[in-house]
């Protein structure tokens, strides 16, 4: 692929807990290769990454691109994630939990990886090039074993203040109702999931209720997979029928609080139990939306079904690295319009002037490119030196995966890392400079990756 620019290909990657799946993404959103396998299974969190990098790699190979050509690797994961630090807090069904598996792959890819929750980034990767492509707003619910949600608007993201937003699969459907795996009851996903839907029919047939579901499963209801809930409701069985209307019920009433909260453009559903049943729910979703039209709006929301179907959380990974770089670029972009480098950085008797702006004491511009004042001072060691320690560091490597820290101050021999400091910036894949303040502007200019300049005045 010799034809393509330099830095125009974006990978994203779907961790599932039975498979993997990297997509490898065009600037304009054409998927050029895909590549599978199997998530390995009782193993150590360190091989679930290894095979990451792994796939990542042959993925690459095979089609024929090397790193000059890639911007970044966007990694969806299934469970709670810290972006901030490319952290994986919980993985329910993965042994990912606790690590910080972006800045591991960053450093052993040496690529810039951000990393985000798998429903979100399948509501990203919808927004970006599936069903939600020409809306401004869109919210995914995807229903499986669990629901997963996220929540796209003016085609950013939104993951909340603590990363914990877009839960439409846990709100409270019914006070006091069945137990979520959550640990709060009554729930959407305790009660529209497919795991609910399963433990529904099994109790209705445990009760005495005659059902095609035990010739289907040939009796072993352990699990009741969603291709066997279309070939009963194809059959019109009476228990499957009655349950699987109650549950797009209650994810038609979950979309209606979805449109008085945030009023989207389109709500995309997706998931195994749409994707197998969704000519059964989708009309049930969308009558109870038409039921209760808000007076005054002149047409109601948009149900539209997920249209990558598998490919959609690979593409949303792709789509998270995507618009992350490019929204610096589009910075850039911007300074370039008005004739200056980007941003325009020089120093004078006064100061450290960025794009007009003097600043006369410690300035920072990190790598999604804020520019800010810091809110900490190096604390000086028992040796005299002016030390950076690990909270200075994550606040300067907050946002945007940096790969350089770039450090200016007065006395450069004067300026230490922290044991602490160090550790975590070689964890993270952080190369540093330390140097003199016209050196460090010099290279903040000349480099290209994602990076961080830190100003800092030694009196
Ligand atoms: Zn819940």
């Amino acid at each position: 692929m010799k034809n393509l620019r330099k830095k125009d290909l974006y990978i994203g990657v779907d961790v599932g807990g039975t498979k993997i799946m990297a997509a490898l993404v065009t600037h304009a959103g054409a998927v050029l290769a895909r590549k599978r396998m199997p998530t390995p299974r009782k193993t150590k969190g360190e091989h679930v990454i290894a095979a990451i990098g792994d796939i990542i790699s042959v993925l690459m190979t095979e089609a024929g691109v090397d790193h000059t050509q890639v911007r970044g690797i966007g990694l969806a994961i299934p469970g709670v994630v810290a972006p901030d630090e490319g952290k994986v807090i919980v993985t329910p069904n993965m042994t990912l939990s606790g690590l910080t598996i972006g800045p591991i792959l960053q450093k052993r890819l040496k690529m810039p990886v951000l990393i985000g929750n798998d429903a979100n980034l399948g509501t990203l990767g919808e927004a970006w090039l599936g069903a939600g492509r020409d809306a401004d707003s869109v919210v995914g619910i995807f229903v499986g074993t669990g629901i997963g949600a996220g929540v796209v608007v003016q085609r950013q993201l939104v993951p909340g203040f603590r990363n914990a937003g877009g839960e439409i699969g846990h709100i409270t459907m019914q006070i006091g109702g069945p137990e979520c795996g959550c640990g709060n009851r009554g729930c959407l996903e305790a009660l529209a999931s497919r795991s609910a839907i399963e433990r529904d029919v099994r109790a209705a047939i445990q009760g005495g209720r005659k059902s095609v579901v035990t010739k289907l499963t040939n009796g072993d209801m352990s699990v009741i997979k969603s291709s066997v809930l279309s070939r009963a409701l194809k059959q019109e069985d009476e228990v499957v029928t009655s349950i699987m209307r109650r549950a797009s019920e209650m994810l038609g009433y979950a979309c209606l609080t979805v449109r008085h909260l945030l009023d989207p453009e389109m709500i995309v559903l997706g998931g195994g139990v749409i994707e197998a049943c969704g000519e059964f729910i989708v009309p049930i979703v969308e009558q109870v939306l038409g039921l209760h039209s808000m007076p005054g709006s002149i047409d109601n929301t948009v149900v539209a079904v997920s249209q990558l179907g598998d490919d959609a959380v690979a593409i949303g990974a792709a789509a998270l690295i995507h618009s992350q770089l490019e929204h610096h670029a589009s910075m850039a972009a911007e300074h370039t319009l008005h004739g200056l480098t980007t941003p325009h950085i020089m120093c004078d008797a006064h100061g450290v002037k960025i794009d007009g702006v003097t600043y006369a004491g410690d300035v920072m511009i990190r790598a999604d490119g804020r520019i800010k004042e810091p809110d900490f001072t190096p604390a000086l060691n028992d040796a005299g030196f002016t030390e950076l320690r690990t909270k200075a560091l994550a606040k300067l490597c907050a946002k945007g995966a940096p790969q350089i820290l770039i450090v200016g101050t007065d006395k450069p021999e004067r300026l230490a890392f922290s044991t602490k400091a160090d550790a975590l910036l070689q964890e993270r894949g952080i190369t540093r400079h330390v140097c003199s303040i016209p050196d460090a502007l010099e290279l903040y200019r000349k480099e290209t990756g994602s990076r961080v300049l830190y100003v800092h005045r030694q009196q």
